[in-house]
């Protein structure tokens, strides 16, 4: 019998799975599953209009059977069958619209790139010779009286033969290579691999995956004792969950399924489940944890959501289908608008993974805006858990994603508890022009601050910030329904009337020449010294001028690679009602140095900066006391 050549094209895909160094190499058994189960769609549809056809669902199994001893992996079933023009045609050249553009991809590259492209998604059938040394197919097609057997070793060619086969179908014998001191491959007639494989990559194919499990029972006879009983199992899951519809699904059965395929102990916080017809046709079981999985905060986690083709797992971690601001959704897409075997570069540039990845990003977007509506409580504690993420999903890009997300977010509130903006900007009154807002290490701590008494006295709500990007966050709003925001620890609050104004100015005119010279003996370290009738009972306080606030000046000095130039304009405040502001005017010389240095320095400590010398601050003070 004369061997025949493969075509050039699949040619070369075979050398590259010959010799493929690719630690994924178990996903031939995905492949060839895929292959049977589409075989057996093709005859049980043919069989909904063709009677004469004998396709009741339950002979439509895939079987694979293990044989240790002669090294087989063998994978049946009892779909439609290749007559010998289509062996020839089917296993003899790549007949994938995808292996054109494959194979451009790889020209010119060698070695490793091409096994990425192979390991990740596979072609098909040629992928058995990953793992086999030689491959037989026997097949009978639908309505042939004989069949025949394809056999390769590889990329010395194949040949045709008509052989026996009583029934209607495929059966794929893959003669399993040798371990090499690099490679194994026993393993891959183990049977707990076996069903392993079809759990991770072909659960939810439609048909029973069956295999003969070997498992111990109890002996009848013999107490204590067990025995090895043989029986057919059935491997896969078949239904989908997310394929089912919402009301036939409980509560319970996704929080296991959750909490199974995504190693969590706890319930997930948030289910959400949605079927999109469209542009885009997919179904979506997203889950949002109740705690940060451990490895988030790690370098190593990898943001993505898995990726099925009807059914069948394409992509474990799909990075392109989650924005950064939720890389904590957990979850999965299935759309049968993705082909199985698209390799990671098309992917990347694939309109409908962009047009999916859009409808997700609002999906997660409006359901989160449903929970903050509907159960306060549950959001408030998804939001300490992940909320640092959305804001710094609104400080990056520019704002971009801003819209959607502006309205997500909770700040701690001088009115106690949580406020959005909208609240905020709602409770205003009417004379307030400003969103105020402070920024510390707690709230608490906030709250205890000489202006923001203050501010809370006059009648007005002030936000806490406690995270490092909430400043920056809303730097990047601008603004929210047409208000400003205010640091109140900057320069710009006036709470003052004008009359006010007019004697807090008369004020600091008159006390110049002090508060000059207090300037001086601080020494570059404040831009001006100022009395002020803001401090409410309070005597000191540190504020900013110009665009970098306190906070923001403290961030950005602990980020590595600092910008030393980034520094706030620090203005020390005097309560000019309080007895320390006449205290001053009578001190002179060494009196005055001494006052003016703690001053400055108790500011700094409220203010949550760090004090240059504690130790002549504690002297001087304590100078005083004795
Ligand atoms: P793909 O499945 O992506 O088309 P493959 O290389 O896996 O590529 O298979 C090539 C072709 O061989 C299939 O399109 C199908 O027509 C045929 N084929 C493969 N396996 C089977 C099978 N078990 N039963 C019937 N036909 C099959």
């Amino acid at each position: 019998m004369r061997k025949k050549q493969f075509k050039a094209e699949s040619k070369k895909l075979l050398d590259m799975m010959i010799n493929s160094i690719y630690t994924h190499k178990e996903i031939f058994l995905r492949e060839l599953i895929s292959n049977a189960s589409d075989a057996t769609d093709k005859l049980y549809f043919k069989s909904l209009t063709d009677s004469s056809i004998n396709a009741s669902k339950d002979d439509l199994k895939i079987r694979i059977e293990l044989d240790k001893g002669e090294r087989t992996i063998t994978i049946s079933d009892c779909g439609i069958g290749m007559s010998a023009e289509e062996l020839e045609q089917n296993l003899g050249t790549i007949a994938k619209s995808d292996s054109l553009n494959f194979k451009k991809e790889n020209e010119g590259a060698e070695g490793i790139e091409d096994v990425e492209v192979i390991g990740q998604f596979g072609v098909g059938f040629y992928s058995s010779f990953m793992v086999a040394d030689r491959v037989e197919v026997i097949s009978k097609a639908l309505g042939a009286d004989t069949a025949n057997r394809w056999v390769s070793s590889g990329a010395d060619g194949y040949t045709i033969e008509p052989c026996e086969k009583e029934t209607r179908g495929t059966t794929i014998i893959l003669h399993i290579k040798e371990n090499t001191e690099n490679d194994s491959f026993d393993e891959y007639l183990e049977q707990y691999k076996i069903q392993e494989l079809v759990k991770k990559y072909s659960d939810y194919i439609r048909y029973p995956i069956v295999m003969e499990m070997t498992s111990q029972v109890p002996d009848p006879d013999n107490e204590g004792e067990y025995i090895s009983e043989v029986n057919d199992e059935i491997l896969n899951s078949m239904v989908p969950l997310w394929r089912k519809s919402k009301s036939e699904i409980k509560e319970e059965e996704y929080n296991d399924f959750y909490k199974q395929k995504f190693f969590d102990y706890n319930d997930p916080a948030l289910v959400i489940h949605s079927k999109t017809e469209g542009q885009a046709t997919f179904d979506a079981l997203m889950f949002i944890p109740k705690n940060a999985p451990m490895d988030f905060y790690s370098k190593d986690y990898e943001k993505g959501l898995q990726l099925y083709s009807n059914g069948v797992l394409i992509m474990d971690k799909c990075g392109d289908l989650l924005p950064d601001y939720f890389s904590f959704v957990k979850g999965l897409v299935d759309s049968a608008d993705l082909s199985l075997n698209i390799s990671r570069e098309i992917l990347q540039h694939d309109h409908q993974l962009k047009i999916i990845a859009k409808a997700i990003d609002k999906k997660i977007k409006s359901e989160l805006s449903k929970l903050l509506k509907n159960n306060r409580e549950k959001y408030e504690e998804f939001f300490k858990v992940f909320g640092v993420q959305l804001k710094w999903g609104v400080y990056a890009d520019y704002g971009m994603n801003k819209d959607g997300l502006k309205d997500l977010m909770i700040f701690k509130s001088s009115n106690g508890g949580f406020a959005t903006l909208k609240e905020y900007v709602s409770r205003m009154a009417d004379s307030q022009e400003k969103i105020y807002y402070a920024c510390g290490e707690s709230a608490d701590k906030i709250a205890l601050l000489p202006q923001c008494e203050a501010v809370k006295e006059k009648g007005f709500e002030v936000l806490y910030f406690t995270d490092d990007v909430d400043e920056f966050a809303i730097q990047m709003l601008m603004e929210y329904e047409g208000k400003q925001f205010a640091n109140i620890l900057k320069d710009d609050v006036d709470l003052s009337t004008d009359a006010e104004k007019e004697a807090e100015k008369k004020k600091n005119e008159d006390a110049k020449e002090l508060l000059d010279k207090m300037k001086e003996i601080l020494g570059g370290e404040v831009s001006s010294v100022k009395l002020t009738n803001n401090l409410g009972s309070h005597a000191v306080s540190l504020s900013a001028e110009g665009y970098v606030s306190l906070e923001m000046a403290r961030v950005l000095s602990q980020m590595p690679g600092a910008n030393e130039g980034v520094k706030a304009q620090l203005v020390l405040e005097i309560n000019s009602s309080h007895p320390i502001a006449e205290k001053l005017k009578e001190a002179d010389g060494e009196t005055l140095e001494k006052y003016t240095k703690i001053l400055y320095n108790q500011a700094r400590l409220i203010a949550g900066l760090s004090v240059d010398n504690p130790t002549e601050l504690a002297d001087s003070i304590v100078s005083l006391m004795v």
